[in-house]
């Protein structure tokens, strides 16, 4: 049984007060079909919503089978919607390019069930929709009845108790409407269906029971479930037992997975805005996990953040162009051409980043009134050393790596060996989501802070970096490894305090110093293999020194530094202003036509 008790919620957008429910009680039965009735704007969604979690009552309460939901946590929420509820909305929510298989497992993601009888229940459930012989139709070449009957199937692949419905026939004629209702009355059989609709015929002829809603109250119910409170226990305030993977864990897990924030790979943000960010929002759809995603929404934007660069893409319009370039199961004999890499470039654009720029620090630009902060990052490469008594390392770019990175191409691209990465321009994107556990947050340009994970761990790569642990062992276990020998692992786990690691020191080589002039040729020569070079650059380089220790405290959800060795944005803008008065730079710029390197014409 279900209790909703006294039950009050109010939407506050600005100065204005929108009572959405008011004093609402009503006992809902285990097994019955009811019909919410309603104008527009009397709460009906509001209070469908507050039934199956999505949304938080103000006052009042909703017993579940005895037990009070006023201390659940969003855990205990998370469970309720996972374990006990299906919704289905009156846009189906489906995912276009998918399969219709594919959109009922997805629903399953989260459970934590093997892949093969994942497949078997979404089966059972679209066979039980009448749709078992079209599993593998995308959404688009389906009508909307069917597509209702596949969202209804991915409702009930849980096996809800409870089956939650927001006008599901609202976008339906009335000829597909009645499938769809006669397919509730089924589903109605063995649990709770509550629908909430305006259409009082269809009501009429298929719900057990009809409430009327009228500005937030109760004004009519024509089978009322009434329970003696005095003879019910008091309710009892548990929590529910844990989601087998809590879509919270879930959704961490995958922003963890795909932490580099500079220099993302074209991949990385695919996998960002399709992969995890897609399917959290259907997730959020169907499994309910509004009030979580907007609890954690601002805290998200700021790991992943709207960002636009000089080549872009529409990922919008790729995936249409993918699912309407899918042959249907008419093809004939032929083999037919799929475009993907033409359809790839022709959708790929460039954007004009200066007249953007201009543009939102332009006073009419209006991004301020919307955005917490505007950053822009240069894909400027610190060189950094670590000089070692009479030896240098070069610790950013990670030269140790360079060899794997020949071999492995783009795997080792994904290699989490940069340590270093830069502080965003403005601190109050991050300041407040982290702790500092040693020292203090960098003051100069000159100062870099390490970031450790949320379990108190730095890589092995950055305490080779830092010279805590011998970078010649590393070195070595890379030799082996390319060299087809078996590579021991090291077994002890180092543990160290938080202050090793203040004071840690590095130096700092400005890039175009790396380059002489050779008067003979007239060219600029590299001198990174002569050592003596080098050594005498590095010596004289700029020193940077670790002045802190931070980690993301326990009350953000998302934090948006990298782990590892960040340093101020302000040291970025001075390596580009050194460039900038760098005497091969200078030379670039007096004659762009001819390559410095090699004195030979770029259009040649
Ligand atoms: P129904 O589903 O019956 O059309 P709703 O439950 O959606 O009604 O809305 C009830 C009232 O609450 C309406 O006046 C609506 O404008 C208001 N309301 C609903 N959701 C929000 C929201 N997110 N923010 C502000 N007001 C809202
Ligand atoms: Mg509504």
């Amino acid at each position: 049984m279900l209790q909703v008790k006294n039950i009050r919620k109010k939407y506050v957008t600005g100065e204005l007060e929108q009572i959405a429910l008011n004093d609402v009680s009503l006992n809902l039965r285990d097994n019955e079909f009811v019909a919410i009735l309603g104008q527009s704007g009397s709460g009906k969604t509001t209070l469908l919503n507050v039934i199956g979690g999505l949304d938080r009552y103000d006052s009042g309460d909703l017993i579940i089978n005895g037990i009070s939901t006023k201390n659940y946590s969003d855990r205990d929420w998370d469970s309720y919607r996972n374990h006990t509820i299906g919704f289905v909305f009156q846009s189906y929510n489906l995912i276009p390019h998918q399969t219709v298989l594919a959109n009922v497992e997805l629903a399953l993601t989260i459970s934590g069930i093997s892949g093969a009888e994942k497949r078997q229940r979404a089966i059972d459930a679209l066979t039980q929709v009448g749709l078992g012989n079209q599993l593998h139709k995308k959404p688009n070449q389906m009508s909307g009845g069917q597509m209702q009957r596949v969202a209804i199937a991915r409702a009930l692949v849980n096996n809800p108790d409870i089956l939650l419905a927001d006008e599901p026939t609202g976008a339906l004629d009335s000829d597909t409407s009645i499938q769809v209702m006669d397919l509730l009355k089924e589903v109605a059989k063995d649990r709770l269906v509550v629908m909430v609709t305006h259409n009082p015929e269809l009501a009429e002829q298929y719900a057990t029971r009809i409430v009327r809603l009228s500005d937030g109250k109760i004004v009519d119910d024509n089978d009322p479930f009434l329970v003696d409170d005095s003879k019910l226990a008091p309710p009892k305030h548990a929590n529910m037992g844990k989601a087998s993977m809590s879509f919270l864990t879930s959704l961490a897990l995958s922003f963890n997975n795909l932490r580099t924030k500079k220099g993302r790979t074209f991949l990385t943000s695919f996998a960002g805005s399709i992969g995890i960010i897609g399917i959290a929002l259907i997730l959020s759809l169907s499994n309910g996990v509004n009030t979580y995603i907007h609890n954690i929404e601002e805290e998200t934007l700021s790991e992943y953040p709207v960002t636009v660069q000089t080549t872009d893409v529409d990922l919008a319009s790729m995936i249409q162009v993918a699912a309407s370039s899918s042959v249907d199961e008419e093809a004939g004999e032929e083999v037919n051409e799929r475009k993907t890499i033409s359809s790839f470039f022709s959708q790929a654009k460039k954007n004009d980043l200066k007249s953007l720029r201009s543009y939102l620090e332009s006073e009419e630009c209006p991004v301020y009134d919307y955005a917490n902060a505007i950053e822009y990052s240069y894909l400027v490469t610190p060189q950094i050393y670590r000089l070692d008594k009479e030896e240098y390392y070069q610790v950013n770019p990670n030269k140790s790596f360079a060899e794997l990175n020949r071999t492995y191409g783009a795997m080792a691209s994904r290699m989490p060996y940069n340590i270093f990465s830069s502080l965003p321009e403005s601190d109050s994107l991050y300041k407040d989501q982290y702790d500092v556990l040693e020292g203090h947050w960098p003051e100069n340009p000159h100062q870099l802070v390490l970031v450790v994970s949320q379990d108190n761990c730095i890589t092995d790569v950055a305490l080779y970096a830092m010279g805590l642990k011998d970078p010649s062992e590393l070195d070595q276990m890379i030799q082996d490894y390319r060299d087809g020998k078996e590579v021991e692992e090291v077994s002890e786990i180092g543990k160290y305090k938080y202050s090793d690691f203040i004071g840690k020191q590095f130096k700092m080589v400005n890039i175009a110093d790396r380059y002489q002039f050779d008067l003979k040729r007239k060219l600029y020569v590299d001198k990174e293999d002569d050592e003596k070079y080098m050594m005498n650059l590095v010596k004289n380089g700029q020193t940077l020194e670790i002045v802190g220790v931070v980690k993301k405290n326990a009350d953000s959800k998302a934090g948006m530094l990298s782990h590892g060795v960040l340093y101020p944005f302000e040291l970025e803008k001075e390596i580009i202003l050194d460039a900038s008065k760098s005497d091969i730079v200078k030379a670039q710029i007096k004659d762009p036509d001819v390559d410095v390197f090699t004195g030979k014409r770029f259009d040649d």
